[in-house]
């Protein structure tokens, strides 16, 4: 499909940087290009895949050049482009200023600021990329982890698409077949032919359905894995979160149930981003506040992958209801943190055979975190699937519906 403008953007991130490259796509990015660039060769005359070197120049008109910046000019030629359109991509220094000058030169010049995702979606319009790689470009950009990443790569290369094709016309094959089979009911020959149609169908069927099953741990290595930190108030989740972090992101008080708001923050293990959320105390709270922040809590450890349910040795009956209870009801791998093992034994012996991974921890001199993070990895296969990335490049809702 012609589109009739010519598109510009920053494409690369905002910041102290020490190059920026500014985008053009369009019918005359070639032309808008040329009109403020200096240099041996003229981008109008230039094939596709050529960098040019020169000076942006903005101001011609009355004043005579105003040299911005020393510049590299990549021209693509359509169709041999991302977009498919006539591509220009300017490397100039990076910085807020330089790259925010030329692209308004550029918008002075003709070319109208990009929406985003404008490029992505002129690729997809003019058949450079299919739905699911377009998606995958913005789950590149957005990936988290080195396992998503490798997902959304495969996506781009295509494999979801072409798997989906190739059950697509096995589908509509069957169909064809059965309804043939409908209408001309003295057609159906044997038993034989019958089963093995159904047969196909079930087949299909069974690929249909295992992809969906796989799809939420698709999402989990896209978004991070969510771990909530639960326990009752005061045993140590702020000070576990601190711990696994190496610093202080929560705030940690003495009071007890002043953790009053959910906090997250991140580690990776692997390769893997593990979104942790400390919630407040999992308890019957009376002060309307503390309600809403363990009504919170409840929601998050509900939402969570996998839980670490806190406790205390000092304590050891100190929320011990609770923490049975949402280990009950927890969907993921739970992992008991018996805290503040310094002061207490705990009461469970590190062996115990139980379907809980339980592990010691002193949380306020980063004890057991080694522990901990073991336990937490050791869950990883069962919360992201066993599957390898590159099996199952489904990433998005849509292509879950
Ligand atoms: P939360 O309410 O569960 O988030 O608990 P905090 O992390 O705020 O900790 C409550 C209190 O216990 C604070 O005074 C911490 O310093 C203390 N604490 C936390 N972990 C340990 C530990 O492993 N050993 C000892 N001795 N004190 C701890």
């Amino acid at each position: 499909m012609a589109t009739s403008d010519t598109i510009v953007a920053i494409a690369t991130a905002s910041g102290d940087a020490a190059i920026a490259v500014t985008r053009l796509s369009g019918p005359d990015a070639v032309a808008i290009a040329a009109r403020h660039f200096r240099g041996a060769r003229d981008p109008v005359a230039s094939g596709s895949h050529r960098i040019l070197f020169g000076s942006f120049v903005v101001g011609a008109a009355v004043s005579g050049d105003i040299r911005l910046d020393t510049v590299l000019l990549s021209v693509f030629r359509a169709p041999h482009s991302y977009t498919g359109e006539d591509v220009v991509e300017i490397s100039s220094h990076g910085g807020p200023a330089i790259p925010r000058s030329i692209l308004e030169a550029l918008t002075r010049s003709g070319a109208r600021a990009a929406r985003p995702g404008e490029f992505t979606e002129r690729a997809y319009r003019n058949g450079k990329l299919d739905l699911a790689q377009a998606e995958a470009v913005a789950a590149i950009v957005r990936a988290r982890s080195d396992r998503s990443l490798r997902a959304a790569h495969a996506t781009l290369g295509g494999d979801l698409s072409r798997r989906i094709e190739v059950l697509d016309a096995e589908l509509v094959t069957i169909l064809a077949e059965v309804e043939s089979r409908i209408d001309f009911p003295a057609e159906v020959r044997e038993a034989a032919e019958v089963a093995a149609l159904a047969a196909r169908s079930a087949a299909a069927a069974t690929v249909l359905r295992e992809w969906i099953s796989r799809l939420p741990s698709a999402r989990r290595r896209e978004e991070g894995v969510r771990v909530a930190i639960v326990g009752a108030p005061n045993v140590g989740k702020s000070s576990l979160l601190n711990a696994l972090l190496g610093y202080d992101r929560a705030i940690v008080n003495e009071a007890p149930g002043t953790t009053r708001d959910t906090i997250e923050a991140s580690i990776w293990i692997d390769g893997t981003e593990i979104r942790l959320t400390d919630t407040a105390g999992l308890h019957a709270a009376t002060d309307p506040v503390e309600r809403l922040g363990v009504e919170r809590s409840e929601r998050a450890a509900a939402a969570a992958d996998l839980s670490i349910v806190v406790r205390d040795c000092t304590r050891p009956d100190a929320g011990a209801a609770e923490s049975e209870r949402f280990q009950a009801t927890a969907s993921g791998p739970v992992i008991v943190a018996w805290n503040k093992r310094d002061l207490a034994p705990s009461p469970v012996a590190p062996a115990a055979a139980s379907e809980v991974t339980e592990v010691e921890t002193v949380a306020l001199r980063a004890g057991g975190v080694d522990a901990l993070v073991a336990a937490i990895r050791a869950a990883l296969p069962r919360v992201l699937g066993e599957y390898a990335a590159a099996e199952l490049p489904a990433t998005s809702l849509r292509q879950e519906a």
